[in-house]
């Protein structure tokens, strides 16, 4: 079977080219995403492999039918930028790889908040240039503070025991609890008393309608004033531009994202020598309390080998007509 990959990267090829040993696809990379446009790129492939910011719409989904795609595998755990409804319509068949290390994610969460609270990206630069001052880097104990996670799936549970082994009192949102975390010491409250009662939320849920925006005017005036938030889950999951007006009245007292709403013309590429368009980003990274990283929570040695092994298993599974276990449907929502 032959498989066009889109939006890779080199090194996407380096763990795809070892895995492929075992299974022997033919695989054809492109660095550009799939678009309408880059449809046109596949030739003789059954399969194509897609990242986080390819946006399969019903109009790129009728072209891969045309073009005679059968199945399109996901190397990434989310899949709102699939239009399953689509996919279907079309007889294309989507898998995903639905966990791969959630400690990789939740460990880049904790690396998050480290780094805003003790300023080590701050130290780093400084003591390079000599300046031993300690002027402006006060941080403060992680032990004793309230951590609120929204989401104990995977990377919310790996995230929770984090946050409790630092002497937390870890809080938790999410439709349905999970009873090894209460065990554990989570204490599950409604979203409001979480998002008032925590001095770092963190967000672990998918993005989809109801968790669109969640992070708005409503919810962020309910936290607690100078309030650290994360995100590593999905940009759409907070509202940029009211967070930035949060920021500016202190409300927020810290950010870190490792995704952001409009990502996809940015993250992944250098553009070191180019100019910026997007304003909002622009405005988000003039902040001496903001951090942002180009959605590498995922990016680990573990977690990347595990991402090919899945992906070309779940191809496998396609070709050899087993049960597809990491297939997501609309009745699977
Ligand atoms: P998961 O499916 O294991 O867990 C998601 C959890 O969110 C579930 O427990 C679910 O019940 C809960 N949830 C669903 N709707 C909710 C709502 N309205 N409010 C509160 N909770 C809700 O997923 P996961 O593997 O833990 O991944 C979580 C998210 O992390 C993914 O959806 C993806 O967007 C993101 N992610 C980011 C990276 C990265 O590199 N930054 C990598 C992988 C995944």
């Amino acid at each position: 079977m032959k498989i066009t990959f889109f939006s890779t990267q080199p090194y996407d090829r380096i763990f795809f080219e070892e895995h492929n040993k075992k299974f022997g696809y033919r695989i054809e990379y492109f660095e550009v995403p799939l678009t309408d446009k880059s449809v046109n790129l596949i030739q003789d492939s059954e399969a194509i492999c897609v990242f986080v910011n390819d946006h399969i719409t019903p109009p790129v989904t009728e072209q891969l039918a045309a073009k005679g795609i059968k199945i399109m595998a996901l190397r990434c755990a989310g899949f709102n930028n699939v239009d399953l409804k689509s996919a279907a319509q079309h007889g294309i068949r989507v898998v995903r790889v639905p966990a791969y290390s959630p400690h990789a994610v939740a460990e880049h969460a904790v690396a998050m908040i480290m780094t805003l609270n003790r300023k080590t990206h701050k130290a780093y630069n400084r003591v390079r240039d000599q300046n031993f001052s300690l002027h402006g880097l006060i941080g403060f104990d992680v032990f004793g503070k309230t951590v609120g996670v929204i989401g104990t799936g995977n990377i919310g549970t790996a995230f929770c025991n984090i946050m409790l082994g630092f002497g937390c009192r870890v809080l938790a949102y999410d439709i349905t609890e999970d009873e090894s975390l209460v065990q554990a010491g989570v204490i599950y409250q409604p979203l409001r008393d979480v998002l008032s009662a925590s001095d770092i939320v963190s967000l672990h849920c998918p993005l989809n309608k109801n968790t669109h925006h969640l992070i708005g005017p409503e919810n962020i005036s309910i936290m607690k004033k100078g309030v650290m938030l994360i995100n590593t889950s999905r940009g759409g999951l907070i509202n940029t531009r009211k967070v930035i007006k949060a920021l500016k009245s202190g409300q927020l007292g810290a950010l870190g994202i490792d995704v952001y709403e409009q990502e996809e013309t940015l993250f992944f590429h250098n553009l070191s020598e180019q100019i910026i368009a997007d304003d909002t980003i622009a405005r988000l990274m003039t902040f001496p309390n903001v951090l942002i990283t180009s959605h590498q929570g995922f990016f680990t040695q573990e977690a990347m080998h595990q991402i090919a092994d899945t992906t070309l298993g779940n191809l496998k599974a396609y070709e050899e007509g087993h049960t597809l276990e990491n297939e997501v449907t609309i009745a699977g929502l």
